[in-house]
C-alpha cells in the first residue's frame, strides 16, 4: 500500500487493515505474510507520518510526527514513500 497523505488517522488504519485482509495471506505455520497477487513476502516500511491540522486540506502542522509501519509487496507494488501525513 502507499504511505498515507491527507488521510485521517482512522482512514489510514482502516486502509492498512483492508490491505492486510484483502491483499495478503498469512501462513499460520511459519507466521509469514505473503502477497495474494504474486506470492512475494510482504515487507513493512517504517514511514514517518506528520500530523497536520484537519479541516482546510492544507498540509500544516506543528512538526509533530510518528512512525508507522506501511505494509507493501516488493513484488508488485512501488516502494511506499518514506514520509506521509495524516490530518487529524
Ligand atoms: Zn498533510
Ligand atoms: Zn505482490
Amino acid at each position: 500500500m502507499q504511505t498515507p497523505v491527507k488521510l485521517t488517522l482512522d482512514g489510514f488504519y482502516g486502509r492498512r487493515a483492508e490491505f492486510l485482509r484483502e491483499r495478503t495471506i498469512k501462513n499460520e505455520a511459519n507466521g509469514r505474510v505473503i502477497c495474494r497477487v504474486c506470492g512475494t513476502r510482504i515487507k513493512i516500511l517504517p514511514a514517518q507520518i506528520e500530523i497536520h491540522e484537519a479541516g482546510n486540506g492544507q498540509c500544516v502542522g506543528n512538526g509533530e510526527s510518528f512512525e508507522a509501519g506501511v505494509p507493501y509487496c516488493p513484488g508488485c507494488e512501488e516502494l511506499p514513500a518514506a514520509e506521509g501525513c495524516v490530518h487529524a
